[in-house]
């Protein structure tokens, strides 16, 4: 049975989210700064999943814990599907959401509402001690993009993101209500469902 697992980010926003959503799952949630680590891992796979797998394998071998890792991102259908796994540094390595978010904004200047189509993806690994697969599952959130930033919940493109069938944008949601239509939510119940049919 699992009785603990780390997190293998160091995104603020993803710990937060992870952490509410896993924690009342009876599994002890460790953050890496928690357990001292500051790993940089190179993200340079071509699929939400394999970078996920990266990340989750690097954080095992710097504990000796099992370890959970989310990649995830935003496709733009208007973009070719674009950022995808590049939404983290697609202003730059190193970019601020803010950045980011205004690199989207200006790409975008002048498509019609009706082709603003959007989704968030997460892929989750979770792997054991040894960096040995043990659960993957994917999320996806569909939506459009808006033509201006609304709302401060949330992260990353949450304020120029609006859920299919929401007026709010993604950052006027409180964190619950993320968390209930969410790529990453969606993600964890489906490892909620594995972690209550491993412990039988
Ligand atoms: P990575 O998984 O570390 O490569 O980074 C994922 C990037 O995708 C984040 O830095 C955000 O820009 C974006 N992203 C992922 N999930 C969300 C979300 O729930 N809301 C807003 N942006 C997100």
């Amino acid at each position: 049975m699992l009785e603990e697992l780390l997190l293998a980010t160091g995104n603020a926003g993803k710990v937060r989210e992870l952490r509410d959503m896993l924690t009342p799952l009876g599994v002890r949630v460790w953050t890496p700064a928690e357990r001292g680590l500051h790993l940089e891992v190179r993200e340079d796979a071509d699929t939400f999943e394999g970078n996920a797998l990266k990340k989750a394998r690097a954080f095992a071998a710097a504990s000796g814990l099992p370890s959970l890792a989310d990649d995830s991102g935003l496709e733009v259908d208007a973009l070719g599907g674009a950022p995808g796994v590049f939404s983290a540094r697609y202003a730059g390595v190193g970019a601020t959401d803010e950045a980011n978010r205004a690199k989207l904004l200006s790409a975008l200047e002048g498509v019609p509402c009706e082709e603003r189509a959007a989704r968030f993806r997460c892929a989750l690994v979770l792997v054991d001690a040894s960096g040995t697969p043990l659960f993957r599952t994917h999320g996806s959130c569909e939506g459009r993009i808006l033509r201006r930033p609304r709302g401060t919940g949330g992260f990353g493109y949450d304020p120029i993101f609006a859920p299919a069938g929401e007026r709010r944008s993604m950052a006027e949601l409180s964190g619950a209500e993320k968390n209930a239509l969410s790529h990453r939510g969606v993600a964890v119940r489906g490892l909620r469902d594995w972690l209550r049919s491993a412990r039988g």
